[in-house]
């Protein structure tokens, strides 16, 4: 056999890639350490899981597997359309949001071309910057948060895409509407600003009214470089199924069009997510359970004299100190939770809102270990 390093021969950008690391699965950790009932609160999951009317969207299209789905979607870009007032020219379909964020790497950036993004923004910005041989421009956070003056001037001949979550993961910070509308000003036209509204939702409960968050969906039609994607895998509960979306100009929806693969989505998770649209229960019971555990886990961690960092979205950053030890300690007590050293907060714990039931395990672990 010929020994060839096949590593050597990838691309350059692929070379230097890090594969994502996702939180630990349920079962691995349940295998690993012989236990049962282990609690997930790693990956920002829905922790009430998909709600009635996708689940029984689902069975109805069962008997349908043996069809290719639908290539273009019509039925959920028809939903989304009259739900957020956009024309369906506008949406681009993803497997996951994440997919969304390849096409537009994949489409506008080529080798050498800049991509600007925040310390402690998501990791799959530089993934998918890196793999098409993209430059990543990574701009300092301010007190954790994306410092938007700095990104604007960060902003050079080669850049090409700006990639903004808001809220963000994993901080759980916010970018106000004021905020937004001084940066959009000052971007070239030619630049696209991507708005990753993953959270949106959570942000936008009535019960943090005050915080001045603001979704920029509704801003596409001014900004012709402004493109926002959204998920159906945080508040809708769908994150198994993959469906994402971007909203944009119709002709930067073309543009990532041509590169998604035809059949990118699956009929169960179109007819899933178009039913979880229409779920507004299983949503508002959703954000619900969110506001009251994040007020619980807030609550405990300022008894408790520990520094956070206050959220919107369904997840908070925590604190703790040595965090790979806490996060081992909780392993073994049967909780996930998301060590974040790899975006730069080597001291803290990313933890996912969850149940009552889990939220209380969580702090009750917690706090046995803090105290140990
Ligand atoms: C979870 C998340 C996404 C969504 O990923 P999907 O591919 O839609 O599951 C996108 N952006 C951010 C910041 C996220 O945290």
């Amino acid at each position: 056999m010929v020994d060839i390093s096949f590593k050597s021969l990838a691309v350059a950008g692929v070379r230097s890639l890090q594969a994502y690391q996702p939180g630990k699965p349920l079962e691995e950790l349940e295998r690993e350490y012989g236990i049962r009932h282990a609690v997930k609160l790693a990956s920002n999951e829905n922790p009430l899981g998909p709600g009635k009317k996708a689940l029984a969207a689902i069975e109805q299209q069962l008997a349908t597997l043996s069809r290719y789905p639908d290539g273009n979607g019509f039925s959920l870009k028809k939903a989304l359309s009259k739900k957020y007032g956009v024309n369906m020219d506008q949406l681009t379909l993803g497997n996951g949001s994440n997919d969304i964020l390849e096409f537009l790497a994949r489409a506008f950036v080529a080798s050498g071309d800049e991509v600007i993004f925040s310390e402690h923004a998501f990791a799959v910005y530089p993934l998918v910057t890196q793999a098409v041989g993209g430059q990543a421009v990574v701009v300092a956070a301010k007190n954790y948060a994306y410092d938007l003056e700095a990104i604007a001037a960060a902003v050079s001949d080669k850049t090409r895409l700006i990639f903004i979550a808001n809220p963000n993961n994993p901080t759980g910070t916010w970018l106000t509407e004021k905020a937004l509308r001084d940066f959009l000003k000052k971007i070239p036209a030619q630049v696209l600003v991507v708005l990753d509204e993953a959270y949106y939702e959570y942000a936008i409960d009535p019960a943090l009214k005050a915080c001045g968050y603001t979704s920029v969906m509704g801003w596409v039609a001014e900004y012709s470089n402004l493109v926002v994607t959204r998920t159906f895998s945080k508040a809708y509960g769908l994150a198994g199924l993959r469906v994402g979306y971007s909203v944009s100009n119709a002709e930067v929806a073309d543009v990532l069009n041509r590169v998604r693969q035809p059949f990118n989505n699956n009929s169960l998770a179109l007819a899933a997510a178009e039913a979880a649209l229409e779920d507004e229960a299983h949503l508002q019971h959703s954000l619900k359970v969110n506001a009251e555990g994040m007020q619980l886990l807030t609550q405990a961690f300022e008894q408790w004299g520990l520094d956070y960092i206050p959220s919107v979205g369904n997840f908070i950053c925590v604190k703790v100190g040595d965090a790979g030890q806490i996060y081992e300690a909780l392993l073994r007590a049967g909780m996930i939770v998301r060590p974040v050293a790899n975006y730069g907060l080597p001291e803290y714990l990313r933890i996912s809102i969850g149940r009552a039931d889990e939220n209380a395990r969580l702090l009750d672990a917690l706090k046995k270990i803090l105290n140990a």
